[in-house]
């Protein structure tokens, strides 16, 4: 087997809360506990959850913008959460982040020329300045904007078309992974669906990597490949995307999909109401961190945690119910089948 182009091992990262004259440690915000998964070269994985539930700590904790509580980040075999900063700088350059806001991540007194040709700068890509010029020029096409727009300020675009520069600076660095968190929930329905599609056929053409951060299971749905669910601070579910959306094997996911519309007309899904709200982070419910929402809950949920494991070949859940038989297990079975068979 292939060595992922990410793996992610046993990730923590507690926030520590501090109070009082002398900033003393009263408690921590458990944002990501413990999560494994990995990434092909070429594949998309998205992380989705709800707000709060840790994703976009877990995207800022591979980037290393800031040290983590506990566990691995490996690129391509190579331990990264522990490299001192000079090692680091190549690695930087193989992992690229677009952001949610198009707004806030594009400096706007710099000219579309000057944000693209400063990563190409940075990490000393161009032989020359008709090099650097070309591969800007290149940039431009790649995500479908005009050339001649690159004596621009970031002012002068839609949110859309800053969305497209933003994509276009995270490729300037020839990046094999490039992390989305929520870059496309900021922008109107239809902008959504241009900015996927871009995403998607960037991919296939360099080969890059995804790690799609959302808390949007419709958006995911048409780019995905696999899809790893997080709920406070934990995965709860991976599985590749079909098997995922036709049967999910948590009821944190089954009632996450309820909300999505389904493709085939006349079928829906039995909508799923959560009780309650996430508890928070700070303290965490024991046992299972889903039991105090969950519909399907009984006794072992509030005392033991569930560990991560495989229900089906590539299918991961966290969950009691698959200890139980087939009978007393509402996940279980062929539900999905058909829709797999349409999905
Ligand atoms: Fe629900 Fe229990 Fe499964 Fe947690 S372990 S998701 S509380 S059934």
């Amino acid at each position: 087997m292939s060595t992922p182009l990410l793996e992610v091992n046993d990730l923590k990262k507690h926030f520590p809360i501090r109070a009082g004259f002398l900033g003393g440690v009263t408690g921590h915000v458990y944002a990501v506990d413990g999560i494994s998964f990995s990434i092909a070269k070429g594949e998309t994985l998205s992380l989705v959850g709800e707000s709060g539930c840790g994703k976009s700590t877990v995207g800022k904790a591979i980037l290393r913008l800031f040290d983590i509580t506990g566990g691995q980040v490996m690129l391509d075999g190579t331990r990264i959460d522990d490299m001192p900063a000079a090692t680091l700088r190549p690695m930087r350059r193989r992992m690229q982040v677009v952001f949610q806001d198009p707004y806030s991540s594009l400096n706007p007194r710099m000219r579309v020329r000057d944000i693209l040709a400063e990563p190409i700068r940075n990490f000393g890509l161009a032989k020359d300045s008709a090099d650097l010029e070309k591969r800007v020029g290149d940039l431009m096409d790649r995500v479908r904007l005009p050339r001649d727009a690159v004596g621009r300020w970031p002012h002068e675009f839609s949110g859309g078309q800053r969305q497209r520069i933003g994509i276009a600076r995270a490729l300037a660095a020839e990046p094999d992974l490039i992390i989305c968190d929520e870059a496309v929930s900021a922008l109107d329905v239809s902008v959504k669906a241009q900015i996927v599609n871009l995403l998607q056929d960037l991919q296939k053409d360099l080969g890059l990597a995804l790690l799609f951060i959302s808390h949007d299971l419709a958006i995911v749905e048409h780019m995905t490949h696999r899809v790893a669910v997080m709920y406070l601070g934990k995965i709860v579910e991976v599985a590749p995307k079909r098997e995922l959306f036709a049967a999910p094997k948590h009821p944190y996911t089954e009632a996450l999909l309820s909300a999505v519309p389904v493709p085939e007309p006349g079928a829906q899904r039995e909508r799923v109401i959560l009780k309650g709200d996430v508890p928070s982070p700070i303290n965490p419910p024991k046992g299972c961190r889903f039991h105090t929402r969950c519909p399907y809950a009984f006794d072992r949920c509030r005392q033991d945690e569930p560990a991560l494991r495989q229900t089906e070949p590539g299918h991961w859940s966290a969950c009691h119910l698959h200890d139980r038989p087939a009978a007393e297990n509402p996940l279980a079975g062929a539900k999905g089948a058909a829709l797999i068979a349409k999905h």
